[in-house]
């Protein structure tokens, strides 16, 4: 069987696991081969069915329900083990980065991380992935039995393929033992929304100037509801957080939308957001390299552009 470990928030699965159940479907379409979901939390069942999984592995312990890599693990390749899995597939997040090694280890399975392509079976098991910061692609052949591929967001969209899903309660051997970290509480650093699982970011660069320019930013991320980040230029001279740099250095991100304000697009830089499903660059510098990157460019001064810009999401928000 093919499975897929999904995950939620407050029971609404998330954008990267409907991406990768529409993934194990077309692999399941292609093999032939039943697919099946793990959640360790509460979920969405009925969404789980329409994105085509025909049985659900649902765990209800309260222990899964703050992130611990190691006990995920045992879980996870307990129920796998134990319903006969061949493919396992996550999502290549913050999470299913932690968790694809071990359960490599774990489950003696050969392992793709960041795929983005489907998976070829006409001669072998082929994953491919980009390289060298999206420079050029690799292709994976996987010899194991059991095989293990972790997909980078926005690498397909979510499709829905309804089929009638049985619900299979499980239960894990896991000891309070198991669990060593302990969850004290859950802040976010900055705005309102967090970049490493945002839809929408809007981003800043050394073309902003200063930080005392960064309400622009501000105010178009809280009218879109996004998510902000910047780049490591702006985070070294402390303009902004580290935590809000993206990029090959800091955090790697695939919003549905990404907006970057005064960036030029170094290569370090796009490491990080070249896998955004819209990008949008505004920037002085028509030969700037981020505009090569981007699905929609804007060549002009952010310090007149945005504060139209907001002025009509202002009004679009009224309207
Ligand atoms: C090993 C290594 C790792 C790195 N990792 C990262 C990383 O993870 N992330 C990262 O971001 N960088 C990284 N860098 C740095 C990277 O190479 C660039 O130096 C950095 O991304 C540049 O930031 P910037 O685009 O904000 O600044 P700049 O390169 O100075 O670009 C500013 C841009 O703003 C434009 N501009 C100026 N005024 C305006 C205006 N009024 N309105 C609109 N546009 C304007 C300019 O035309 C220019 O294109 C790394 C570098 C190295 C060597």
């Amino acid at each position: 069987m093919i499975l897929v470990y999904i995950e939620s928030n407050n029971g609404q699965l998330k954008k990267a696991s409907l991406e990768v159940l529409t993934y194990g479907k077309k692999l399941s379409d292609q093999t032939g081969t039943p697919l099946g979901a793990i959640s360790l939390t509460e979920t969405d069942n009925a969404l789980v069915g329409e994105y085509g999984a025909s049985k659900l592995f649902q765990a209800s312990d309260a222990r899964f329900n703050s992130f611990d890599s190691k006990a995920f693990t045992k879980a996870i390749s307990e129920i796998f083990k134990a319903n006969g899995g061949t493919v396992l597939i996550l999502p290549f997040n913050q999470n299913g980065k932690a968790l694809a090694p071990r359960l490599s280890v774990r489950l003696e399975a050969g392992l793709v991380n960041g795929a983005n392509a489907l998976i070829h079976t006409s001669n072998g098991f082929i994953v491919s992935k980009n390289v060298f910061s999206g420079k050029a692609v690799a292709n994976y052949q996987i010899h194991t039995d059991i095989k293990i591929v972790s997909v980078a967001s926005n690498s397909i969209p979510s499709e829905k393929s309804p089929t009638s899903c049985q619900v299979i309660p499980v239960t894990t051997t896991l000891t309070d033992a198991d669990f060593t970290v302990k969850f004290i509480k859950n802040e976010l650093v900055s705005g309102d929304i967090a970049l490493s699982e945002a839809d929408l970011v809007v981003s800043g660069g050394r073309g902003l100037k200063g930080p005392e320019n960064w309400g622009m930013i501000e105010d178009c991320a809280k009218l879109l509801g996004a998510a902000t980040a910047c780049s490591r230029a702006v985070a070294d001279v402390h303009w902004r957080p580290h935590h809000e740099h993206v990029g090959q250095t800091g955090l790697a991100i695939s919003p549905n939308l990404y907006i970057a304000v005064g960036i030029s697009g170094a290569i370090q830089h796009l490491a990080g957001v070249s896998s955004s499903k819209t990008i949008v660059v505004i920037n002085t510098d028509a030969d700037a390299p981020f505009f090569k990157a981007a699905d929609y460019g804007i060549v002009g001064d952010a310090f007149e552009i945005m504060p139209k810009f907001n002025e009509a999401l202002k009004k679009l928000k009224a309207s």
